[in-house]
């Protein structure tokens, strides 16, 4: 999923270009031999603590999949059949892990079989178990989802581009699928389906499966996942969408009216596939789509395999946010084929990842812009690390008893990217692709853990590069807050010129439109507000909306800075821009900030809950829950 990149934040801090990551790490005491798997040794490593089910007795893995979509009462019904091994022989219980379902019967073998469904937890939902008889290998489930699905939400055709068509999307990870199939819902458990999906007629219904882009649209749409894969992989879309290929192998879903748009904006996916695939070894998904969602979509994107979820916020006319897509497509090596085994190992799925789309933006788009971002990615990793506890910034984070989705920072991003980053540095480049290239094969369609990752770190890059690396600093990377000191840095001359021109500003010694910006791009725009000071005057704000019409600028990402800082400095002529931004877009990273600013002044909490109010029809779940208890 992607989260947070080129995150924009502002924290009155004069971060520069090189600026010195927060010394917050310790050191062990120990010396170990090879970096060891030494965590909380109340924590079972393997074990996910956050699903009811029981695959060490009981695994499932098939889903076949009979649903009906139904727009009038935002419900979803039908059959989930499940197939499973019996791990234990003499096991009798098959524990699934469900939210929010109401489950109508379960059979085998066209028999009624007896099940209970449990009290549900808060975070967890509710464990459904059912009593499998000797000898049956699959039993089906006939159920039907809540119009409050956590994982689902359902727009109305307002609510889309083309405001003719309703529009639906589900979001499973990290555990939301089980909101809309009773499954194994842990990333341990991997499962092929098919599915037969009824919607509307004029509707298209698209799957993280075989999508066929010429499909008839008829209303009844047959999809076949052929690998096995976590359940938080499993995702479905209904809508007016059509289909334009980008190249051979990549094409993209879209409104009619965005098709175009972000078929140009993304063009250069099919290079970013072949330049990945020539590095860290074949792609083993087929096809590679891309599905553009209504501007409600809660994240960047979501890695959903050959079909990647994607918000329209990025198709900004000028390729300057396509790293997102370098991202999903690099989840197709590291998450989608090698998979955390549980939450607290989500950083070998992000870090690896956003080291990968670091890797791919430097070659389709050269070193300098990759540098840009990963300044701009530093920056937000030194931000989160400053306002984070020690315990969460740890890249095995402990998460039992909390929500998944908190794991969220860009602890597991960033600083897993820079640990990767750190490691390339140490053993030659030529070596650490040669390493992941072998890891992605090694772990093919497993899901581990990490120790299981330092066990095979161990076994391969420490034993051949024993004099180039320190299992003791690996230890420290995974099991201590903050960054190792003599981390990597980041560093980009085209920032320098940025950081120069905001000085003379603010020292008064050039005026705002004075400033030569004409061959500025994104990353430096970024740059350049973000590391604003926290205060400025209203004569200065006005002076750089003057110079610059930042209040009107198109780039949502630009947009989103500008109007923090009007928040931070209360800049009320930017606040009908405001009001329309937080109403219209609905992804997280972008309005969370925002609100969580406004928040902090009575006034400010006032304009933001008339805005929240406003917005919240067209929110989905997960970002009002990330931002209602800003507004109360
Ligand atoms: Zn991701």
């Amino acid at each position: 999923m992607e989260f947070k990149i080129a995150s924009v934040v502002l924290l009155g801090l004069s971060l520069t270009a090189c600026g010195k990551a927060p010394e917050q790490s310790k050191t062990t005491e120990t010396q170990p031999q090879s970096a060891s798997t030494a965590s909380n040794p109340a924590m079972e490593v393997s074990k996910d603590y956050h699903s009811f089910a029981n695959p060490e007795q009981i695994k499932v893995t098939h889903l076949d999949l009979d649903l009906d979509v139904d727009f009038s009462q935002h419900i979803i019904s039908g059959d989930a059949t499940i197939q499973f091994q019996r791990i234990e022989p003499n096991a009798s219980t098959l524990i699934l892990d469900t939210r929010d379902l109401s489950i109508e019967r379960v059979t085998a073998m066209g028999q009624d079989i007896p099940f209970t469904l449990a009290d549900a937890d808060p975070h967890l939902g509710a464990a459904l178990s059912i009593e499998v008889p000797a000898k049956v290998e699959a039993v089906t489930v006939s159920y039907h989802t809540s119009p409050q699905a956590s994982g689902v939400q359902w727009l109305t055709p307002e609510q889309t581009a083309g405001k003719q068509q309703p529009f639906l999307f589900t979001q499973a990870q990290a555990i939301h699928a089980r909101s809309f199939i009773p499954l194994q819902d842990s990333p341990q458990v991997r499962v092929t389906y098919q599915a037969t999906v009824r919607t509307p007629a004029e509707l298209l219904a698209v799957m993280s499966a075989s999508n066929d882009p010429a499909t008839e649209r008829d209303g009844e749409y047959h999809f076949s996942m052929p690998q096995p894969i976590p359940s938080y992989l499993i995702a479905l879309a209904v809508g007016d969408l059509a289909f334009k290929p980008m190249g051979e192998r990549t094409g993209v879903y879209a409104e009619p009216s965005m098709l175009e748009a972000a078929a140009k904006e993304f063009e250069d996916t099919e290079a970013m596939l072949n330049v990945t695939e020539k590095k860290f070894g074949k792609y083993r998904w087929d096809r590679y789509d891309l599905l553009i969602l209504p501007p409600s979509f809660p994240f960047g994107g979501m890695e959903n395999p050959r079909l990647s979820f994607i918000t329209p916020t990025v198709i900004a006319g000028d390729k300057s946010l396509v790293s997102l897509i370098a991202h999903e497509l690099a989840h197709s090596w590291s998450g989608n084929t090698v998979t955390n085994a549980t939450w607290r190992d989500l950083w070998l799925n992000e870090g690896f990842t956003t080291y990968l789309t670091y890797r791919i933006m430097e070659m389709i788009y050269g070193p300098e812009r990759e540098q840009m971002e990963f300044v701009l990615g530093q920056q937000s990793l030194q931000a989160d690390i400053a306002s984070l506890p020690a315990a969460d910034q740890m890249l095995a984070i402990d998460l039992r008893g909390r929500d998944p989705d908190d794991v969220f920072s860009d602890i597991p991003y960033e600083k897993g990217a820079l640990f990767a980053r750190e490691l390339e540095q140490k053993v030659g480049r030529d070596a650490f692709d040669k390493f992941l290239m072998g890891y992605f094969e090694h772990f093919a369609f497993q899901s581990i853990t990490t120790d299981q990752f330092i066990a095979y770190l161990n076994d391969t890059l420490l034993k051949e590069h024993a004099e180039k690396l320190d299992a003791q600093r690996i230890q420290q990377w995974i099991f201590e807050p903050g960054v190792p000191e003599g981390a990597p840095m980041a560093h980009s001359d085209a920032f320098t010129k940025v950081d120069a021109a905001r000085d003379n500003w603010l020292a008064g010694e050039l005026k705002a439109e004075q400033i030569d910006t004409a061959n500025w791009n994104t990353h430096q725009w970024l740059h350049f507000l973000n590391n604003m000071p926290e205060s400025l005057s209203q004569a200065q704000m006005t002076e750089l909306d003057n110079a610059f019409a930042l209040t009107q600028v198109g780039n949502n990402e630009i947009a989103h800075s500008w109007l923090l800082m009007s928040v931070n400095n209360w800049y009320e002529p930017a606040f009908s821009r405001l009001h329309d931004y937080l109403v219209h877009i609905g992804r997280n990273k972008l309005v969370k900030p925002l609100y969580q600013a406004l928040s902090k002044t009575e006034k400010g909490k006032a304009f933001a809950k008339q805005a929240f109010t406003e917005a919240k029809p067209g929110y989905h779940p997960l970002t009002v829950k990330a931002n209602e208890g800003y507004v109360e």
